[in-house]
């Protein structure tokens, strides 16, 4: 069973913003996934859909199997969003906006009580139960968002840029937090515009842009092909067939043309020196960037501004 199954999602905003593009997205049970965009891109529109506050122009959500549209209530119950906004009523004490939350999804007085109790526990809002939200931190508000999210034990969690603007620390202890959650069986899904959150994080990965899903694959691939470098060689003198060489990978594109990809730290003389050894003669080169790389540079950036300041 997928937790999550999105097929052909599509959002126009009124005024013509077309947010979604027309995107497919599954998610195994059991996973932990990170949709990766820039700002813009459509993370929370996305979220939107799948948590019903935004509507959808067409196309298809199932979560666990439930579709949205035919059983919309069940399909909320198995499912817990941590938006990026605060989603409660401030002038509320922390412990009733989560007991209350649980009642909200049925469960009982007792169960509600329990299951807040563990949760501000876990999150260490405890003593924080009867104070009035508003006059938490921004971090310790975002934990209150989380053991909200959390109450009913739902079997799909999703959080919408969960550490955007919250202290290191936090950061940490909600990666430790989520991590065990996901190794006791919960699915989580978070949408970051921090490729090292992804990275730390998720085993499988999508990345969006422009309302359209660029790159769906895992982690580990995806930083594996970032850790390559493509080069595009025109050659002076046409060849029929590559060379027979191990140290890299190559391609022949025609016959004045072949694509070399080596790792980054890999250096190009080696590239140089085999290809003449063959008697292969370049007469220009240029370093093809990829789209995906391209988009790397933009998420990769804010992480290092935001180091730098
Ligand atoms: P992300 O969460 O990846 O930053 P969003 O899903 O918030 O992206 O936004 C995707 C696109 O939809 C953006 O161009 C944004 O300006 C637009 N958008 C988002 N919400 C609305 C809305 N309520 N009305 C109109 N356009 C919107
Ligand atoms: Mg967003």
């Amino acid at each position: 069973m997928k937790a999550l199954s999105i097929s052909n999602l599509k959002k126009e905003y009124q005024g013509g913003v077309q947010a979604l593009k027309g995107i497919n997205l599954q998610v195994d049970e059991g996973d932990f996934f990170a949709l990766l965009g820039p700002n813009g891109a459509g993370k929370s529109t996305t979220i939107g859909v799948i948590s019903s506050l935004v509507t959808k122009t067409s196309g298809q959500v199932k979560i666990l199997d439930i579709d949205i549209d035919e059983n919309h209530s069940l399909a909320k119950k198995k499912l817990g969003v941590v938006g990026q906004e605060v989603n409660f009523n401030q002038f509320e004490k922390v412990g009733d906006i989560i007991r209350n939350q649980a009642g909200y999804y049925g469960l009982g007085f007792r169960k509600s009580k329990e299951n807040a109790k563990y949760y501000m526990k876990k999150l260490d809002i405890w003593d924080k139960r009867n104070e009035q939200a508003r006059k938490l931190s921004g971090g310790m508000k975002r934990r209150v968002m989380v053991a909200k999210a959390l109450v009913n034990n739902p079997e799909l969690l999703i959080l919408d840029e969960p550490t955007a603007g919250v202290d290191i620390e936090l950061r940490r202890s909600l990666w430790d937090f989520l991590t065990e959650i996901n190794n006791n069986g919960t699915s989580i899904i978070l949408t970051t515009h921090y490729l090292e959150e992804a990275e730390r994080l998720c085993r499988n990965i999508a990345i969006i842009d422009s309302g359209e899903i660029v790159e769906n694959t895992s982690m580990q691939e995806l930083l594996t092909r970032l850790e390559e470098e493509t080069f595009i060689f025109d050659l002076v003198k046409p060849i029929n067939e590559l060379p027979d060489v191990n140290e890299f990978e190559v391609v022949l594109e025609n016959p004045r043309r072949i694509k070399v990809t080596l790792a980054k730290d890999q250096g190009l003389n080696t590239v140089f020196k085999k290809l003449s050894e063959f008697g292969i003669e370049i007469s220009s080169m240029r370093n093809e960037t990829g789209r995906l790389e391209e988009l790397f540079l933009e998420l990769v950036e804010p992480t290092l501004k935001e180091k730098e300041q």
